[in-house]
């Protein structure tokens, strides 16, 4: 009999596990697992207009977050990113709702800190002290700077084509730096071997339970930005989908506690053309995801070949009649120009594909013009250079 405020429960299979415990995931069906909390009790005494008057950022959230005892929360200011509206290319797009929500504000410059601020607050919290992660890049930064603002150990494995400002990154915060020929599956390999030889804890994506409930505050943030009416469309940059997943969490909590009706978004991934195994499998209608051979894009975060979390991934999509998208790389950096130009916006590679991706959806009329639509910049234009 534990105490905590939440269980975590294997989506597949029903399993439960210790939340007392260090967790990673369902080992029988290869499966993330998800924290549940008592929404209806939680209903009783927590108001959202309450949250709403809370100092800023993500722990406003915290009944709503693994962490048990606040002291040991490790933020570093993240969360409550801005919601901006896109005037200038909403009106040449004839979308009179088109809105960015700006992640590149994060610590880290990327939505990363959400997840690692979760994961890392939570790790600690139960005893861990050394973590370990693959990562195509800026997840590594953000494991960096919350393990080594916590007092810990990070051990980093990228791709050694990563950009330059993303190695710089990791190598200020004093974490441990491999450098891997290859992807973030090939990282993911030697990490996993290093993790079982030196009993580190692995914060890969989906391979523990709190990174998701990070950026899950993601969803309860658009809802109160937008009056607690979800908009149209939400169109996403896919890459191990924790954040995709996340927010369609948050919406299913808000519904459980009261706070929103039963009215959902469109949920839209969008890939590089050069790795876009989520778009393949969604057009397929299959229920897994196939590994991409030969993954190649400029949008680094979005070069992940293999997707842990791909049922849940694909049932958001398809529960909230969303749809995949691939877009090229040189669509891409158009947008991105646009994004900075037109905007001021200086956006990720990854957090422009959404803008490119809007383009084509609106030409096969799958969105419309009157359409409340929020694009996701996942970071910062700056660490790319
Ligand atoms: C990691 C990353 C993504 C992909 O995020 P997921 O939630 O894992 O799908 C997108 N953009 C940037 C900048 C990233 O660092
Ligand atoms: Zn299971």
């Amino acid at each position: 009999m534990t105490h905590e405020t939440y269980t975590l429960i294997c989506p597949e299979c029903g399993s439960r596990f210790d939340p007392a415990q260090p967790q990673t995931y369902c080992h029988a069906c290869a499966s993330p697992i998800l924290a549940h909390y008592d929404l209806l009790t939680l209903s009783q005494s927590l108001k959202r207009d309450e949250i709403s008057t809370r100092p800023r950022g993500m722990w406003r959230w915290r009944e709503l977050l693994p962490v048990q005892d606040q002291s040991a929360i490790v933020t570093l200011g993240e969360g409550d990113t801005p919601l901006l509206r896109l005037e200038k290319i909403g009106s040449s797009l004839c979308c009179s709702n088109l809105y960015v929500k700006d992640e590149a504000l994060n610590p880290t410059g990327t939505f990363k800190a959400r997840g690692m601020a979760a994961a890392v607050s939570r790790a600690v919290e139960l005893g861990i002290h050394e973590f370990v992660i693959p990562t195509a890049g800026n997840a590594g930064g953000a494991l960096s700077f919350y393990a080594g603002r916590a007092g810990c150990v990070a051990h980093v494995y990228m791709p050694s084509d990563t950009p330059a400002p993303i190695q710089a990154e990791v190598k200020m915060s004093g974490a441990d730096l491999h450098l891997v020929d290859g992807l973030i599956s090939d990282a993911a390999r030697k990490a996993a071997a290093a993790a079982a030889e030196n009993g580190w804890f692995d914060v890969s994506t989906f391979k523990e339970p709190y990174r998701v409930e990070g950026k899950k505050v993601m969803g309860y943030e658009i809802a109160e930005s937008m009056g607690w009416e979800l908009p149209d469309v939400i169109i996403y940059p896919t890459g191990g989908g924790t954040g995709l997943v996340g927010m369609w969490k948050a919406f299913d909590e808000m519904e459980a506690m009261g706070w929103i009706g039963s009215r959902r978004p469109r949920m839209v991934t969008v890939q590089s053309n050069g790795c876009a195994p989520v778009v393949r499998a969604f057009q397929n209608r299959a229920e897994r995801v196939e590994f991409w051979q030969n993954a190649a894009t400029i949008a680094s975060g979005l070069r992940v070949p293999a997707v842990f979390a791909d049922r849940l991934v694909l049932r958001c999509l398809r529960q909230s009649n969303g749809t995949a998208i691939s877009v090229s790389d040189e669509e891409i950096l158009t947008s991105q120009r646009e994004l900075a130009e037109m905007e001021g916006i200086w956006a990720a590679p990854e957090g422009a594909a959404p803008l490119a991706a809007l383009k084509e959806l609106l030409r096969i009329g799958w969105c419309h013009s009157e359409e409340k639509i929020v694009l996701f910049n996942t970071g910062s234009g700056l660490k790319y250079i």
